[in-house]
């Protein structure tokens, strides 16, 4: 769920506004970052098979240590715990924890039966991949929802943070429409080097937030958009 992944990101800038929005990405789709290096490795791996589901032609074949549910609690308790010895920034670790989390329950609404809740365990997954439709109408939604939380809860100060970050929500759109309608990639050698790219991500996400300022209405340290008393 490329874009749904990046919406739970860009909602959880309102949850932790003093936590980069490069951080927010990376943990949105840390799993996903994992993944392709235990594919390179040879530890998980994945199968091309067109028509798997409508939407992807990837068949996961086994991903336990990047996507069972045990696996993606034990990485997401890690990321909000190392980012929280780094910053000391509460509402952002707990932030980071959810979205690491928050993945693996974006995953098992969309793939079919193939997320293992801990490894070698009976596999999960609703299937929302099965209908294009289906998925367009709420990865899109998702997408709108999330973007409109991110661009109330922060403006640009300068130039870099205007267009870089609508570049980025470009290419995202870019590569998405690519990867649905494109042909399969030609092996999986290339499915893992491609999303090793992703690294690249929240790099990009990171530089346009340096560049953006939360919006004044936005306590900084609270949970949530709390109004702030008149007077
Ligand atoms: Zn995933």
């Amino acid at each position: 769920m490329f874009l749904g992944h990046t919406a739970a990101a860009l909602a959880g800038k309102r949850a932790a506004p003093r936590t980069s929005f490069g951080i927010l990405l990376g943990a949105a789709i840390f799993l996903d970052l994992l993944w392709p290096v235990f594919l390179l490795l040879g530890w998980e791996r994945v199968r091309i098979d067109p028509g798997n589901t409508a939407f992807t032609p990837l068949d996961f074949v086994s991903y336990p240590i990047s996507h069972s549910l045990v696996a993606a609690l034990g990485w997401s308790v890690l990321a909000g715990g190392v980012y929280y010895a780094v910053t000391r920034y509460g509402f952002g670790a707990w932030t980071v924890g959810c979205l690491v989390l928050s993945h693996w329950v974006l995953d098992w609404l969309t793939h079919r039966p193939d997320l293992p809740l801990w490894p070698g365990s009976a596999k999960v997954g609703l299937g929302m991949w099965h209908s294009l439709p289906l998925t367009l109408a709420v990865e899109l939604l998702l997408f709108a929802v999330g973007l409109l939380i991110y661009l109330g809860t922060t403006r640009a100060r300068d130039g870099v943070g205007r267009w870089v970050f609508w570049a980025l929500m470009a290419f995202y759109l870019i590569v998405y429409a690519a990867n649905t309608f494109g042909p399969p990639p030609p092996d999986v050698r290339t499915v893992a080097w491609m999303t090793l790219a992703m690294w690249l991500l929240p790099l990009w996400g990171w530089w346009a937030d340096a560049h953006r300022e939360v919006t004044p209405q936005i306590p900084q340290t609270a949970f949530g958009a709390v109004p702030r008393p008149a007077g």
